[in-house]
C-alpha cells in the first residue's frame, strides 16, 4: 500500500486504479476524478503515453469524444518532471508504460501525491498486464469497470482483439477491438503468441 507521507490531513498520498476492458468508461470515470479535483481547488496534471496516436495528441479522449488536456509523457522521469507541482495526477493507457513508471506512482503517493491510473487490465489473450498487476497491488483503491459484450449483450470484462498481430499492444479504436465477455472472448483468435 502506499503510505501516506503527509499525516496532517492536508494532502495525503495514495494511488486511485481504474481498470477494464476497452469501451468500459475508464477514460470518463479518470476525467470526472481530474474535473472533480480540480473543481475542488487542487492543481491536476493529467498524462497519457506518448505512444498512444487515437484521436489527439495533446488530449485524453473518450471514445464518445470528450476530453481534457493531457501531456505526453515517455515514461518515469518525464512523468515525475511533469507532475512536480501537481497535486493530484492522471495518468491514462497505463498499460501502455513499463514498471518504473509504478515506482514513479509510489514516489508520487509517498510525496502526498494523488496518482490515479487507468487502463485494460487483460490483454488481447486475457491476461493481466505486468504493469496492471504491479499497480493494482500498491493501489489504495481499485475501480473495475465493466463493458456490453458486442456478441451477446453480456457483461463484458474481456477486450477482443479482431485485427491479426504478433504484439501484445496494438493501439486502436472500434473496428480493432470490442468488449466481450468470458463465454463469448475468444483467446485463440489472435494470432501469435505475444
Ligand atoms: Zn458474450
Amino acid at each position: 500500500m502506499a503510505n501516506p507521507a503527509n499525516r496532517s490531513g492536508e494532502s495525503v498520498g495514495r494511488i486511485e486504479l481504474i481498470c477494464g476492458p476497452m469501451f468500459s468508461g475508464k477514460s470518463t470515470a479518470l476525467i470526472r476524478k481530474l474535473s472533480a479535483a480540480a473543481d475542488g481547488g487542487a492543481t491536476v496534471i493529467a498524462c497519457k503515453p506518448a505512444r498512444d496516436t487515437r484521436y489527439a495528441t495533446d488530449r485524453i479522449v473518450t471514445h464518445d469524444g470528450a476530453g481534457i488536456t493531457a501531456c505526453e509523457i515517455t515514461g518515469a522521469d518525464d512523468l515525475l518532471g511533469r507532475a512536480r507541482d501537481a497535486d493530484v495526477v492522471g495518468i491514462d493507457e497505463f498499460h501502455f508504460f513499463d514498471m518504473p513508471v509504478v515506482d514513479a506512482c509510489i514516489a508520487m503517493a509517498d510525496e502526498g501525491k494523488r496518482a490515479i491510473c487507468a487502463g485494460v487490465d487483460l490483454d488481447h489473450r486475457g491476461e493481466m498486464f505486468d504493469v496492471m498487476e504491479a499497480v493494482s497491488k500498491k493501489a489504495d483503491d481499485v475501480e473495475r469497470l465493466t463493458a456490453t459484450c458486442a456478441a451477446c449483450g453480456a457483461v463484458a470484462t474481456f477486450t477482443q482483439r479482431l485485427v491479426e498481430s504478433d504484439d501484445r499492444i496494438v493501439v486502436g479504436g472500434a473496428g480493432d477491438y470490442e468488449p466481450r465477455c468470458e463465454s463469448c472472448f475468444d483467446r485463440g483468435s489472435a494470432k501469435g503468441s505475444r
